[in-house]
């Protein structure tokens, strides 16, 4: 029995999603044996203090590139790994790597921020992770801050807050990431004991729309009214830069300042700009 109309059945099955469901299929395939194949690599995007805009730190982006096939963008195949759970083993790498990289390349300044999904903190493994990069790389916990998204927080809060706590525990920073895409409500801001939260592009005005300008700063307000420290991503105009200052914005983060960039990129523009 068809669950409606039956035109629109037949019309879900045409060609191009059977080849789509198929090139998933190829895609999770190859992702199965991507780590072990070396095929993973980080770009770091640096963090501004803002009016300043000297860099306080860099957030590690996840890359897979396949051989001999188009990149795969992390918003298709992370999706994939925490769905099959290899996330976990992935996310370790992540750990692993940039941790060791920030205590061998950045300045003592300069923190560390990594991403993680609901499927690693529901992993009793990552604290022991967390703890064992920490100790193999010499890295200050405080300079290592991890951010969870909004949704995955809201979606398994008392996981989230447990994971939170057990974080500044050992002293590691936590960040609400691309805040405002999901649905949490104020009470919840201040239960989640975050360091940072981090405003979404979506949030950000493209214009000179004075109202949208007028909530924006009210949520900054808001944010260190719960004693929060407030990133704004995606910035990409100069204007935005400077409205987001006069709003008292501490931080930001964009293509105006620097696009992601691969770890020689990162270390040269680290000597540039903090010397
Ligand atoms: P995110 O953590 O919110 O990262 C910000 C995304 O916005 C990145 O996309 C970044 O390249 C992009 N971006 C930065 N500045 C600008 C800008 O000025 N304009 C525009 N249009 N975009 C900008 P990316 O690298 O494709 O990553 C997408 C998402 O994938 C990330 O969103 C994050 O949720 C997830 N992700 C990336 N690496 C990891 C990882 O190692 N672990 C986990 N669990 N998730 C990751
Ligand atoms: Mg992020
Ligand atoms: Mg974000
Ligand atoms: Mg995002």
């Amino acid at each position: 029995r068809r669950a409606s109309g039956g035109e629109s059945w037949v019309g879900v099955y045409n060609p191009d999603m059977a080849r789509r469901a198929q090139d998933l299929l190829v895609i999770e395939t190859a992702l199965m044996g991507a780590l072990e194949r070396n095929e993973f690599s980080l770009v770091y995007q640096p963090k501004v203090l803002l009016p300043s805009r000297r860099p306080s730190g860099v957030e590690a982006l996840l890359r897979w590139n396949p051989p001999g096939r188009p990149p795969v963008p992390p918003d298709l195949f992370i999706p994939m790994a925490e769905q099959n759970g290899l996330i976990v083993p992935i996310g370790a790498w992540v750990i692993a790597e940039t941790t060791r990289f920030a205590a061998e390349h950045m300045p003592p300044s300069m923190r560390m921020s990594v991403n993680v999904s609901t499927v690693q903190f529901r992993d009793p493994g990552l604290l022991d992770a967390i703890d064992a990069a920490l100790h193999a790389s010499k890295l200050k916990p405080s300079r290592l801050e991890l951010e969870i998204t909004e949704t995955a927080a809201m979606s398994e809060l008392t996981l989230a807050i447990e994971a939170i706590r057990n974080m500044r525990n050992i002293g590691v920073r936590t960040a609400i990431d691309d805040f405002g895409t999901g649905y949490s409500s104020l009470s919840y801001l201040t239960r989640l004991e975050v360091d940072k939260i981090k405003i979404d592009q979506s949030l950000l005005p493209k214009d000179g729309d004075e109202r949208m300008w007028q909530v924006l700063n009210a949520i900054i307000e808001l944010c260190h009214a719960a004693d929060r420290e407030v990133l704004a991503e995606g910035i990409e105009s100069e204007w935005q830069a400077e409205r987001l200052a006069e709003g008292g914005c501490d931080k930001g983060q964009g293509y105006l300042f620097s696009r992601p960039i691969p770890p020689d990129a990162l270390r040269a523009y680290l000597q540039r700009e903090v010397g």
